[in-house]
């Protein structure tokens, strides 16, 4: 997408002198609220996100990811859970629980930079409901990590291990920052400082995080160090998603995407239908993963983006691998073996049986949605489609978040059960154990859905309900 900056006349003085009309600012403030960014005050040159926002707005140019941007997640996370709860009669005080967190979390994490100046970070960590176990889910470093996207991301999480079965609650965490812009050193400290913070609400039977969004086994090995430290004992299942080397489990690394392949698997052979060509969106942990576990199975991936680009291979793309280190050196897919380039938003209308969208939320929308030409959404990541696309696509096959993506925290919980049993799984057992859980979640659901004669979601949501509700 395009991005225009305010010229140097830019409105000063507060949101009467924004320049925009009044239906426009309405829009700026609900955008300044989902971001919790003060309304008040002029943008200033730091705040790229607002400044955008407003220049685009200045603009008439409604992107597909500004309209996403606007999309309030934990607004829909909520109408999802009245939805399901409707159809299976869920008892008021099980739904009034879940349809709020347990606790929140904001914590302000200023810092030394490496040049000696300090510049002060702001983290969360919510805890949505624990009923099926401790609080367990992601750690995000995003600039666009909001309080209310924390809360719908720990909520969905409390779905999905429900779905999937696994005895944990849900949780998730997560920082404003762009890691991009940080050195090796200073993302260590930040990540150390936030775990002191949070020493004394995380713990083996209390909340684990994981990796997310820009956080990976090395930020978790800080994590499990420092609580070391802040805590004086050892506790590797403090978090999940570690290095093998420091208690990790074999197959964490894969397990989203692999879980994602086990699941549409099974998914096309229980609704008897076969289909091949696959356009994934987001080539980081998940989308890497998927793409190499789809491969294996026969499927031929076309298109494959990430956040500065996108590729095309009508024949298909296969050396995986060989796209991984392309990325690492160049920063983006782009570029790889002259394969034709593509604009990121086309990736998501092409011409292909599955889409898998597999970076962030909200980048389907009431914009894009209509164009979407695939007849199955495997949604990757978390919330990737909005309410609007969600209804405009209701008549595909979509295969949502809270299934699709569960192989990751249901190898999270292998993890915490070996460190917590001090006992260690090979991959074999793993990826055994892991395709036999999204079976079952796949055989569950189905059973849900034709039974209620609702969409694949809302069945997931019945499922986890019914085993939260049992127990609340
Ligand atoms: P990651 O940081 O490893 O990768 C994210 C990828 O998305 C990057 O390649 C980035 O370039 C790309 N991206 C960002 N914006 C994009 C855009 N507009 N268009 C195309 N690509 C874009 O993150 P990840 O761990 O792969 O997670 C991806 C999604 O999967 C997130 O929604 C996350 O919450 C979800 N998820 C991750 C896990 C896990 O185990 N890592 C588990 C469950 C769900």
């Amino acid at each position: 997408m395009n991005f225009y900056f305010l010229s140097p006349s830019e409105p000063r003085g507060g949101k009467k002198n924004l320049g925009l009309n009044k239906a426009n600012r309405i829009i700026y403030n609900r955008i300044c609220n989902r971001f919790s960014m003060p309304s008040r005050s002029p943008p200033k040159t730091k705040n790229r996100p607002k400044r955008l926002i407003l220049a685009q707005m200045h603009k008439k140019k409604y992107s597909n990811e500004l309209i996403g941007l606007m999309s309030n997640p934990w607004e829909r996370a909520k109408k999802q859970l009245r939805a399901a709860s409707e159809k299976t009669g869920l008892d008021p005080y099980a739904e009034k629980r879940l349809s709020e967190p347990d606790r929140t979390i904001e914590v302000s994490l200023p810092m030394r930079m490496d040049d000696g100046s300090v510049k002060a970070f702001k983290g969360y960590r919510v805890q949505h409901n624990n009923t099926l176990g401790p609080y367990k889910g992601g750690l995000r470093y995003h600039l666009m990590v909001s309080m209310d996207e924390v809360k719908a991301l720990a909520f969905w999480m409390t779905i999905k291990n429900a779905v999937i079965g696994v005895p944990f609650g849900g949780g998730k965490g997560g920082i404003i920052v762009d890691p991009k812009t940080l050195s090796g050193k200073e993302l260590e400290r930040l990540t150390r400082l936030f775990t002191r913070r949070m020493s004394d609400v995380i713990g083996p039977l209390k909340d684990v995080p994981a990796p997310d969004v820009n956080t990976n086994s090395q930020v978790m090995k800080w994590i499990a160090d420092e609580y070391r430290k802040a805590t004086g004992k050892s506790q590797p299942a403090v978090v999940t998603g570690k290095p093998v080397s420091s208690g990790g489990s074999e197959g964490r690394e894969e397990a989203t995407g692999k879980g994602g392949a086990y699941c549409l698997n099974s998914l096309l052979k229980r609704m008897r239908i076969k289909k091949s060509t696959v356009a994934i969106q987001g080539f980081g942990n998940v989308g890497i993963n998927l793409a190499k576990s789809l491969i294996e199975e026969g499927f031929i991936i076309k298109a494959i983006s990430d956040s500065k680009g996108a590729i095309y291979a009508e024949e298909g793309i296969k050396d995986i691998e060989g796209l991984e280190k392309h990325k690492i050196e160049k920063g983006t897919v782009t570029g790889f073996m002259g394969l034709r380039s593509i604009r990121t938003h086309e990736l998501l209308e092409l011409d292909v049986d599955i889409l898998a969208p597999s970076a962030l939320e909200n980048s389907v929308t009431i914009e894009n949605a209509a164009r979407v030409k695939a007849e199955i959404i495997l949604e990757m990541a978390n919330g990737p489609l909005t309410e609007d696309a969600d209804r405009i696509l209701k008549d595909r096959i979509v295969i949502p978040d809270v299934l699709a993506n569960s192989g990751g925290v249901a190898v999270s919980y292998f993890e915490w059960y070996q460190n917590m049993h001090k006992t260690k799984w090979n991959k074999q057992k793993v990826f055994g154990k892991l395709k036999e859980l999204m079976e079952t979640a796949v055989k569950n659901t189905l059973e849900r859905k034709d039974r209620y004669k609702t969409s694949l979601r809302i069945a997931a949501y019945i499922l986890a309900l019914e085993r939260i509700g049992r127990k609340i």
